[in-house]
């Protein structure tokens, strides 16, 4: 029997890389964006299906607890049970504290935290049943050390990592890994609005031990460790996937 995953807003950037990650070590997939992104999750769904894996699309809103709920339905049945849940989607719009709406604050935590605790929420039930699960949440060098425009995006994150060692703590007893990954400056659609300036790109290049910034590939092995059996013993932990920009 094939390892399943679903990856959340696997359309671009990281989770596709994530996506086409586990395809080629053998996963089968559910692939979940946004209905705006519904060209590009089609186009990512074929590109695993390429790799000769058996993969099925869901349009679904994270912030959404309805359409978290029939996203794993969904994925249950076309993939027939699910071993794993990558919590990747999520959103970033820079704003300073002083120009801050509560309507961003809010949309943030919607999509970054509530969508995390929605999808593992709607997942978990099916994991006890089956005595096996790893989630992977995909939280942020932003809940180690944000920047200045990312108070809510930040808090967000850092949220995230709280969820994920409490998580951890319920789920332990059934069989299920809980862990997040919390990548550095990844040069994604996201990356590349949070930087923008050049003269930006070249400091964080220079202050990162690596002397380059992330490629959506170079978090695929750290999250495919926590997806896979030889992170048996490892759960409640959040992982910098950086280059070496910040230790803790
Ligand atoms: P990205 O390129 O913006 O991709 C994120 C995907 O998630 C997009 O397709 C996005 O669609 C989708 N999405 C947004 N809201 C959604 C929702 N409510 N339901 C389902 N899908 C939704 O971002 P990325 O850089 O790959 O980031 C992936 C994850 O890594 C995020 O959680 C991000 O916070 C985290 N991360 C990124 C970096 C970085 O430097 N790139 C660093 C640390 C952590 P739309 O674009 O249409 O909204």
């Amino acid at each position: 029997m094939s390892r399943t995953a679903i990856v959340t807003g696997a359309s671009r950037g990281i989770g596709r890389a994530i996506a086409v990650g586990l395809a080629n070590r053998g996963y089968d997939l559910a692939l979940n964006d946004i209905d705006r992104q519904k060209d590009d999750l089609n186009d990512a769904a074929e590109e695993v299906r390429g790799l000769g894996r058996k993969c099925v699309t869901i349009l679904a809103d994270v912030s959404d607890a309805s359409d978290c709920k029939r996203a794993v339905a969904e994925a249950i049945s076309g993939l027939g049970h699910i071993d794993v849940l990558v919590n990747n989607a999520g959103i970033l719009k820079l704003s300073t504290i002083d120009e801050m709406t509560p309507e961003l604050w809010d949309q943030t935590f919607a999509v970054n935290t509530r969508g995390v605790f929605q999808m593992t929420q709607a997942v978990v039930t099916h994991m006890k049943e089956r005595r096996y699960g790893r989630i992977v949440n995909l939280a942020s060098l932003a809940a180690r050390t944000g920047g200045p425009g990312q108070s809510h995006y930040a808090a967000s994150k850092s949220a995230v990592v709280g969820f994920t060692r409490v998580s951890s703590m319920e789920f332990g007893g059934f069989g299920i890994t809980v862990n997040a990954v919390c990548p550095g400056i990844i040069m994604t659609e996201m990356g590349r609005n949070n930087l923008r300036e050049p003269e930006r790109v070249a400091y964080f290049e220079k202050i990162t031990d690596l002397h380059r910034l992330g490629q959506p590939e170079d978090v695929v092995g750290p999250v495919a460790f926590f997806a896979s059996d030889d992170s048996a013993f490892v759960t409640g932990q959040a992982l910098n996937v950086d280059g070496g920009i910040f230790y803790s």
